[in-house]
């Protein structure tokens, strides 16, 4: 058994979540318009054992302490679901943990459900309010991302939602009461965080030569997500830092 890695990363503490060292798995089946690893979505890269990629991934182990570890990305780390199951153990064996950062744009198969349940904890981008936005901004609707969302709460799974704000898409407090619905009643939510829009990835589109359909569209000012944010967290009562 082998997987396609895209690239590695080591990222120094996040939001008090510990040392994570993120693994980014080839493949995607969104094609999210402000998406900034377009070089993901295509199944290439380079083939690894579950085994070759543990002892990549042990060299970081005496920094994890506690609350670090792996986090599976990608693209979309669970289409490759069945590699991810077959390294767990490994981990598990070395004591590292992992979190999943996922769109939730796949089937609940066993090994999908496998990978969220022995997770520390999951990631979940939940892109737009409804299907209108899913379908003309990432090209799928947002029927699998609620029933794994709706997973993940049933197995009580420690989860932080995330939103890209995007200038003149959902940049507004209406909007954003749009996703509040989805997520207002779920425990299993700890965090609800909005990311900024922004352009780093733009020289990307130009080098794969494809199509940037948000070319012409400038950072969102930070000023705007963190009134955003404010009225998030007012909303849900719950502690997120910004
Ligand atoms: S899910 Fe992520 S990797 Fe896939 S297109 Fe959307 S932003 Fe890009």
């Amino acid at each position: 058994m082998q997987g396609y890695i895209h690239s590695f990363e080591s990222m120094a503490a996040v939001d008090g979540e510990g040392v994570r060292y993120a693994v980014f798995l080839s493949g995607c089946p969104l094609r999210c318009v402000f998406c900034h690893n377009p070089d993901t979505w295509n199944m290439t890269g380079t083939l690894m054992t579950p085994e070759e990629l543990v002892n990549k991934v042990s060299k970081y182990n005496p920094y994890f302490k506690n609350n670090g570890g792996v986090t599976f990305t990608g693209g979309e780390p669970l289409l490759q679901a069945e590699f991810i199951r077959k390294t767990v153990p490994l981990l598990k064996e070395k004591g590292i943990n992992y979190i999943v950062d996922t769109s939730g744009s796949v089937e609940l198969t066993d090994s999908v459900k496998y990978v969220l349940e022995n997770a520390q904890g999951v990631i979940l981008d939940l892109k737009f309010p409804d299907n209108e936005g899913y379908l003309k901004y990432t090209g799928h609707t947002m029927e699998k991302t609620l029933e794994m969302l709706g997973f993940l709460e049933s197995i009580g799974k420690s989860t932080r939602i995330r939103t890209v704000i995007i200038p003149g898409i959902n940049d507004t407090e209406e909007e954003i009461q749009k996703y509040l619905m989805h997520i207002k009643d779920k425990k299993c939510i700890y965090k609800y965080e909005l990311l900024a829009f922004h352009t780093m990835g733009f020289f990307k589109y130009e080098e794969l030569k494809i199509e940037n359909p948000l070319k012409d569209t400038k950072p969102l000012d930070v000023s705007v997500k963190d009134r955003l944010q404010k009225f998030v967290n007012s909303n849900l009562g719950k502690s997120i830092d910004i």
